[in-house]
């Protein structure tokens, strides 16, 4: 993430607050922890039934669209990869939680 993204996450932590962050490139961040949208809820799962993508929509607006692979029913969960960068820090390592068959045991 860039170094914005860095410095928020710092603070948002130190105020006990969820980072909810969705990179768009290596330039742009979209930040969810102030601003509600229902979508910032999306689990991650090494097995998703979603996927997400970037569209734009003319020069200025680019939008997440959340696809699902599969057909879904209304009460399954709907959960996609966060395809986080691999950090070769085990101290920076995110455990992952979602119980799926093939979990690779860490987020990141
Ligand atoms: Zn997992």
């Amino acid at each position: 993430m860039g170094s914005v993204a860095n410095l928020r996450e710092c603070r948002y932590r130190s105020q006990g607050k969820h980072c909810y962050f969705f990179r768009i490139n290596n330039e742009v961040v979209i930040y969810a922890t102030m601003k509600e949208n229902i979508a910032r809820l999306i689990n991650h799962s090494c097995m998703p039934n979603c996927f997400a993508r970037i569209m734009s929509f003319g020069e200025d607006e680019d939008r997440i669209i959340l696809i699902a692979k599969k057909d879904v029913s209304a009460e399954d969960e709907l959960i996609f990869d966060y395809r986080f960068e691999v950090d070769q820090n085990d101290e920076l390592k995110v455990p992952c939680l979602c119980e799926a068959p093939n979990c690779k045991k860490f987020m990141n």
